[in-house]
């Protein structure tokens, strides 16, 4: 079995080694613009070899795994160069713009939309893990538009490695998306922002930032590279959303301003049932 990745990051690494460990006669080849990032994923044995986009017509599977403006021009030259028994996944946290960006390609039907809900802050193949992908949600679209034949073979893979399967369309998926993904990285971000700017001031803040703290903005030690052709690609979603949160956010701040403390206390135990959300998805994994 041959597999290639394109882009050996966090994402794409964590893939090679899951395919690896449930398939350990697969070869894997990788293709970065990255060479450090090349020789790194050979050493940690991450893949075998360098792959080459000419060469990928012998690939089973062909995973995308590149920043989601990168993907929108990379994934139709893979489309050009694969055999009739590809199949080709991408793996970014957008999928409307992907979706129509190939809905025309001659070879449609060897493509599966994919987005694994599984990652963390850091990048690179050094940030790549075994079992990533274990008891996660792998959000396909569009997956009538896959040929039947190649649809199984992408899911045979997904489930081998642990994965639960959820089907949506591209819009429905970039809209939930920006509330439980894009919306925490900004929030997130700006977070620090706001720690950091008063930090200039304040040296004792990071002497008192405790875990709360740190779990907090945890997300904004994540990579810009990755982050701003989403914001830009889910603009118009991840705007909603903030406006939304901005509202809560100056809501909370008048309730303060008025000493309404009856309606602060109500307004955090409403929220507190996000244990019972959280514990329940959990426990469906
Ligand atoms: P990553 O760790 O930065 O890996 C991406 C790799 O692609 C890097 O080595 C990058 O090199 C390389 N690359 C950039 N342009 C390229 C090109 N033209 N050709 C070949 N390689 C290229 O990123 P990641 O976290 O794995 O994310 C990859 C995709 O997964 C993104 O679309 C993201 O939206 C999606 N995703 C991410 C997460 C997450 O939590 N991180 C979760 C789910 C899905 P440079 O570093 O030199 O740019």
């Amino acid at each position: 079995m041959n597999v290639y990745i394109i882009g050996i990051g966090l994402i794409g690494g964590s893939m090679a080694l899951d395919i690896k460990a449930v398939h350990p006669e697969a070869t894997i080849y990788g293709i970065d613009t990255n060479k450090k990032h090349v020789d790194e994923a050979i050493a940690l044995a991450v893949i075998e070899a360098e792959g080459k986009l000419e060469t990928i017509g012998t690939a089973d599977f062909v995973i995308v795994s590149v920043p989601v403006d990168v993907a929108l021009v990379i994934l139709p030259q893979v489309l050009d160069n694969i055999g009739e028994n590809t199949i080709v996944f991408e793996v970014g946290s957008t999928k409307s713009p992907i979706c129509e960006a190939i809905a025309k390609h001659p070879k449609r039907r060897n493509f599966i939309a994919t987005h694994p809900i599984a990652g963390t802050e850091f990048s690179g193949p050094l940030a790549a893990v075994r079992g990533l992908y274990e008891g996660k949600t792998n959000i396909i679209c569009e997956v009538e538009r896959t040929a039947f034949k190649l649809q199984e073979k992408a899911l045979d893979l997904f489930k081998a490695m642990g994965m639960r399967i959820r089907y949506m369309d591209p819009k429905s998926h970039d809209k939930h998306i920006a509330y439980v993904s894009h919306l925490s990285h900004i929030s997130s971000f700006m977070l620090g922002k706001t720690v950091i700017n008063k930090e200039k001031h304040e040296q004792d803040i990071f002497d008192m930032a405790g875990s709360g703290f740190e779990s907090t903005v945890r997300l904004a030690k994540s990579s810009p590279a990755m982050w701003t052709p989403i914001f830009r690609q889910n603009k118009l979603e991840v705007v909603e959303s903030l406006e939304e949160y901005i509202s809560n956010l100056t809501q909370f701040k008048d309730l303060l301003i008025n000493d309404d403390y009856d309606a602060i206390f109500e307004e955090m135990e409403s929220v507190n049932r996000i244990k019972e959300i959280l514990n329940g998805m959990n426990s469906k994994r």
